[in-house]
């Protein structure tokens, strides 16, 4: 079958600016996966919807690769709450532009529950096989959001049927495929486990001292990162608080670095997450250890990473979690909480320390047992290095998805090598788990 393949991410464009509300982690794995599969050579194209009048309907990315905006709704910025009424919309112009290539695809992989919606309506009218990756689970969500949860209550019926309808599922960590099984009743014959990744180009130790140098930072002083989207549910307060327990408990002072935000500078009139936690860090005496330091690049993140002598994550559910291969593949030890794919790239002990989530006491001891024993953090990262990279590269991550793929009747381009069938794929720990 055709090697020309349909990517859709209805909100989570390849070409968004990182690092606010709406736009993290999936934009960053639709964006790599896309490269890598070209790079096996598949032709890519990545339908999402048209928001920026000022970017044309066609881009051409990269080698293989072109984003194709489609029009749904309004042209402009909206919340991923509010997008589901014009999935309608979506489908059909998807679908016409897909008749009007001479080409035609052979495979629709869906990114999120809304483009797995305009896959399943697709596939009648193309009649071609979809797989759907979630990102995230609506029913996940409610139980740990609550009434703060905005997407609409339509989000689970769609959901259980998109997963009935679906050719493959991927879940992203053994924690996920559970949540297929258990709360959607999904058929485990049709789940393939596939993490996100790092890109080894982008994230690798380039030593403390040159980082700390570069990025202005005292040379000594023991340093927290946390760096991701600025959401309440990422449980940015909890260390907020652990910082200020060493502080009071443990008497010890250290640096809290935050990461993210809509603007390069710390702004909580548009960044809400923000104002919320500088009030707390007030309430908890510790202005004098946290710095909000704003959005960053990418191509700097790798010295934020390596500057940090820990890096903390401690959401309150995680679907996969790329910020902790990251840290991981600087050479940064991470503390995060025991919660979906965190639970399942960091390993207790062996490549970080997990805690339990919403827990400042429980943080704030495995912190200060890391500032007490500079040889566990030796330890953790030499094994962390080793796992990210045996495990987590999104080459490896695509090439397990070309398996995928095959499995749809896909034919993998000639390039494709490595891997023979999908068992050599993925790591045995990984298969024991999920069994
Ligand atoms: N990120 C970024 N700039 C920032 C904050 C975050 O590029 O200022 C990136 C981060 O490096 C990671 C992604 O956003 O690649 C977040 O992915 P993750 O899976 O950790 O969380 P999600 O956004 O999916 O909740």
């Amino acid at each position: 079958m055709n090697q020309k393949l349909a990517l859709i991410s209805e909100h989570a464009s390849p070409l968004a600016v990182v690092g606010g509300v709406d736009a993290g982690g999936q934009n960053i794995a639709v964006a790599e996966l896309a490269q890598q599969l070209a790079r096996l050579g598949y032709e890519i194209d990545i339908f999402t919807r048209w928001e920026n009048e000022q970017l044309p309907q066609l881009v051409d990315w990269k080698s293989g690769i072109r984003v194709v905006h489609i029009q749904a709704g309004p042209v402009s910025i909206l919340p991923k709450e509010e997008l589901l009424p014009h999935m309608a919309e979506f489908m059909a112009n998807f679908v016409q532009f897909a008749r009007s290539e001479e080409k035609p695809y052979g495979l629709i992989h869906a990114h999120f529950f809304m483009s797995a919606l305009v896959a399943a309506d697709a596939k009648k009218i193309l009649n071609i096989p979809f797989a759907i990756t979630f990102h995230a689970l609506g029913k996940v969500r409610r139980i740990s959001q609550g009434d703060s949860d905005k997407f609409p209550a339509e989000r689970f019926a769609i959901e259980e049927r998109v997963i009935r309808e679906a050719d493959q599922l991927v879940a992203l960590c053994p924690q996920d495929r559970d949540d297929l099984i258990n709360l959607y009743d999904a058929d485990p014959g049709k789940i393939t486990i596939i993490p996100n990744g790092f890109n080894p180009d982008e994230f690798y130790a380039v030593g403390k001292s040159l980082a700390r140098t570069l990025l202005k930072m005292d040379p000594d002083e023991f340093t927290i990162l946390q760096l991701g989207r600025m959401v309440p549910r990422k449980g940015i307060d909890t260390v907020v608080q652990a910082v200020a327990c060493l502080k009071k408990k443990y008497g010890r002072k250290t640096r809290l670095l935050i990461v993210g935000g809509e603007s390069d500078a710390p702004n909580p009139a548009v960044t809400p997450e923000i104002g919320r936690l500088q009030h707390l860090v007030e309430l908890e005496d510790v202005a004098d250890c946290v710095t909000f330091v704003g959005r960053r690049d990418r191509n700097l993140l790798r010295y934020y990473y390596s500057a940090a002598d820990v890096f903390v994550t401690t959401p309150w559910y995680e679907p996969f979690g790329i910020t902790p291969l990251e840290a991981m593949a600087c050479g940064t030890p991470v503390i995060g909480s025991r919660v979906g794919g965190i639970q399942y790239t960091v390993i207790d002990g062996q490549t970080g320390l997990l805690v339990p989530h919403k827990a400042p006491d429980a943080l704030a001891e495995k912190l200060h047992l890391l500032i007490q024993q500079p040889q566990l953090r030796k330890d953790l990262r030499t094994r962390a290095l080793r796992r990210v990279h045996q495990d987590f590269t999104w080459l490896q991550v695509a090439q397990k998805t070309a398996l995928m793929y095959q499995q749809l009747g896909v034919a993998r381009p000639v390039s494709l090598g490595v891997a023979k069938t999908l068992r050599d794929a993925i790591p045995t720990a990984q298969l024991s788990r999920s069994a």
